[in-house]
């Protein structure tokens, strides 16, 4: 016999639609959502029925940019740190850290989530952990490694985990890397940093023919090999980092004096930077934001701002560079706000906005959707950026990102309403996940 679960009289955040729909129940059945809609049926023993009056339901969120295989390899002394980051009262360092945080993101609503980089032989792993049911934890979307030119900028990640960064410096690497990662179920592509033109124009091809989204890094703050117009031009979908867009919006004699600079020493160009972070948000020019903002628009690209990671790194330079920890602090807080400058006009102009944290913490997904709407992203947008445009973004709205006939009942039920305040979504009441109770609280 079939297992159905009934959630009565719920309100509904219809994220396609944007509306509140109030009172409505939820007919799950095994792992899917059947019906949606006020729903008379006599109680069948089958059924169990789950009276959530007064509370909100919403599709179970996306985090955008995690990197989860960070939680394998952590010694003892980091393992303890990130328990307590992460919010795990009680934690057990005996236990494995990466089931005790996947578990975490689940109770939290989280129980989507697109993993913006690392080794996929462990990312493999997780998912398979998952869908068997020996860790319980969020779907997962990854990448598996990060895409670039070598030299490798990320090769001080591949030390501690091999596989995070991988060369990509001919066509047939460009060929080779997406059957590669294809095979290993990747969802997504990520590019980083440097590319020559032509391999990148290739990968993008592949990945079309692979049905594969890819989402763009430049990676330094400024002399990006491929500028993020560029890239947008090529076929990229995404665009991650607030900061990654400030060359390419740099006012006129900024831009022309940045240009001539590209094959210059590194004195020459370190000391333009600097003079850059000195200028701050005075160095955008907004009609060339606001243009950014249409090639984006009409190229129908996202864009995951990450500002949580800015902050982070602000109050802990110490993480990034612990040599110079009062200039690195200062530049955070500064690319933190040209983010948050980029992110409010696109916001402004209707770009879809992603909600990702550029990390592996659960808490930390909340803590970004506050900075969202401290730049005036309505509760609304917020929530769309964590579920229906991530779907959509993956190709996968057909299964996640809304609460409709069909999907995968992946469902969060809060005690109060998120619309009248983002900070709501942590009121959770229940999660479902597959269409079972994994947290009640
Ligand atoms: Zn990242």
């Amino acid at each position: 016999m079939r297992e159905q679960i009934l959630i009565k009289n719920v309100n509904l955040l219809d994220v396609k639609e944007g509306v509140l729909r109030e009172n409505l129940d939820i007919l799950i059945e095994d792992q899917i959502i059947k019906e949606v809609g006020k729903l008379y049926f006599a109680d069948k023993e089958n059924v169990k029925t789950i009276d959530c009056s007064g509370k909100f339901a919403l599709p179970g969120l996306f985090e955008c940019h995690s990197h989860l295989s960070v939680l394998t390899n952590q010694p003892e002394k980091d393992r303890e740190e990130i328990l307590e980051e992460c919010g795990i009262a009680g934690g057990s360092l005996s236990e494995v850290l990466e089931k005790q945080v996947l578990k975490k993101f689940v109770e939290k609503g989280i129980t989507q989530v697109r993993d913006c980089g690392g080794p996929i032989e462990t990312l493999r792993g997780l998912k398979d952990k998952i869908s068997s049911r020996e860790y319980m934890g969020p779907e997962l979307f990854y990448s598996g490694p990060v895409l670039e030119k070598s030299p490798l900028r990320a090769e001080q990640m591949n030390q501690r985990w091999p596989g995070w960064s991988v060369a990509v410096d001919t066509l047939q690497d460009a060929e080779n890397i997406i059957q590669q990662i294809s095979k290993e179920d990747a969802a997504l592509v990520k590019t980083f940093s440097k590319f020559d033109f032509d391999v990148l124009k290739h990968l993008l091809d592949k990945t079309r023919e692979f049905n594969l989204p890819v989402t763009h890094d430049p990676g330094p703050t400024f002399f990006h090999s491929i500028p993020v117009d560029v890239a947008i031009d090529l076929g990229i979908r995404c665009i991650e980092h607030g900061k990654s867009p400030w060359y390419i919006v740099l006012k006129d004699g900024l831009k022309s004096e940045h240009d001539k600079l590209f094959d210059s020493s590194p004195e020459n160009k370190e000391a333009f930077i600097n003079r850059m972070f000195d200028l701050g948000v005075d160095s955008i020019s907004a009609t060339k934001l606001k243009s950014l903002g249409n090639r984006m628009l009409e190229n129908q690209v996202y864009f995951c701002p990450t500002l949580h990671v800015f902050k982070r790194y602000s109050e802990h330079p110490e993480e990034f560079n612990p040599d110079e920890l009062d200039k690195f602090r200062k530049r955070f807080e500064i690319l933190l706000k040209i983010g948050g400058v980029i992110t409010k006009e696109f916001i402004r102009q209707g770009i879809k906005i992603l909600v990702g944290q550029d990390g592996y913490n659960p808490l930390f997904t909340f803590d970004e959707m506050q900075l969202l709407k401290e730049l005036d992203l309505s509760e609304w947008e917020i929530i769309k950026g964590a579920t229906l445009h991530p779907a959509q973004w993956l190709g996968v709205d057909h299964k996640f990102g809304s609460v409709s006939p069909g999907k995968s009942a992946n469902i969060l039920i809060l005690n109060k309403n998120p619309l009248e305040d983002i900070v709501n979504l942590k009121t959770t009441h229940m999660v479902l996940k597959d269409g079972k109770i994994v947290f009640k609280g």
